[in-house]
């Protein structure tokens, strides 16, 4: 197989950021004020604080106002839902998210079933997920939509494909699979989505024209996985101990890029594939927020 396709989401990334920022102006000129999105960091994860910081600092990029509200890891799931109470209210803020993972004392449920559904740019209120299911406008969840503009970008076959996606988290997996066989493009895949009890999880990956991976193993699908010419979409990240690095870690995901990049047509690289996708429908949410 030829060298694949890079899906490179840093440069479809930065190309949407562009018009993003000029859709940004014209929210300012209208409203007298730029799109505003916080960002609410609960505790002090180190990989956390670098998405947050990187979301930030994509507003900044745009001409958005971001807001970065810290809490301590000992904050009460009450005293949080105050809080996100709070941002709903807030007539200044389009739009906010709450990082992910929470401390295991907060129910993560009823921290996003308090969001209001208007400001949840994330994507993860149970309205969103039941417009994105019915084909309705509303807020697409981040990860997955920005591989859907990935796809469109580099203008990848979808119609009548087969898609498997490994992962069926409500935040990746299953919303991907939901979009893939949506009546429009990127979409009208026939698709199969896997999980931890699959059965010959490589018999099923096989088959995949495109194979969206969402797993959190690292390196755990490896080219013999993986058919021929396939389109690989790679969302874990990982941080790994490399003491060859200044940072002491390097960034993988759950593809084995060495044997998979000989077999598949294209592939999301990491670190720069899906990552700076996930931000930039963040920001277009955020946008989007502004025009309701
Ligand atoms: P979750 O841990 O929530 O879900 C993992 C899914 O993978 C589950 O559905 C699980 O199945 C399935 N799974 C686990 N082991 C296997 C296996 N051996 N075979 C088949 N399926 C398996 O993960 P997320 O969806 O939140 O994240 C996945 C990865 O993507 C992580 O590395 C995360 O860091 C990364 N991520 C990256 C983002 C980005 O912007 N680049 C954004 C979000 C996530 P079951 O349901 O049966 O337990």
């Amino acid at each position: 197989m030829a060298t694949p396709l890079i899906l490179d989401g840093k440069r479809c990334g930065d190309a949407l950021k562009a018009e993003i920022a000029q859709g940004a102006r014209k929210v300012g000129d209208r409203r007298g004020r730029p799109p505003h999105l916080a960002a609410v960091l609960v505790g002090d994860d180190g990989a956390s604080r670098t998405y947050v910081e990187a979301k930030v600092k994509a507003c900044a990029k745009v001409g958005f106002r971001s807001s970065l509200i810290e809490l301590p890891a000992s904050i009460t799931e009450d005293d949080l839902l105050d809080k996100v109470r709070a941002l709903n209210a807030d007539a200044d803020l389009d739009g906010f998210i709450v990082q992910l993972p929470l401390p295991t004392h907060i129910d993560a449920d009823r921290v996003i079933n308090t969001i209001d559904p208007r400001k949840d740019v994330d994507g993860f209120h149970p309205v969103n997920v039941g417009n994105m299911v019915l084909g309705l406008p509303g807020f697409l969840p981040a990860t997955p939509s920005g591989i859907c503009e990935l796809l469109k970008y580099y203008q990848v076959g979808t119609e009548g494909r087969h898609c498997v996606v490994v992962g069926r988290s409500n935040i990746v997996g299953t919303p991907m699979s939901i979009l893939m066989s949506r009546n429009t493009y990127p979409g009208n895949c026939t698709v199969t989505l896997a999980h931890s009890r699959t059965k010959d999880l490589g018999s099923i990956t096989r088959q995949a024209d495109i194979l969206v991976v969402a797993i959190g193993k690292p390196g755990f699908i490896t080219g013999d996985m993986v058919k021929e010419g396939a389109v690989v979409v790679d969302v874990g990240i990982h941080r790994i101990p490399d003491t060859g690095r200044k940072s002491g870690y390097r960034l993988v995901g759950d593809v084995d890029h060495a044997s998979v990049t000989a077999r598949c047509s294209a592939i999301t690289p990491v670190p720069g594939g899906v990552g700076p996708m996930t931000i930039t429908s963040l920001l277009l949410n955020t946008l989007l927020a502004c025009s309701s």
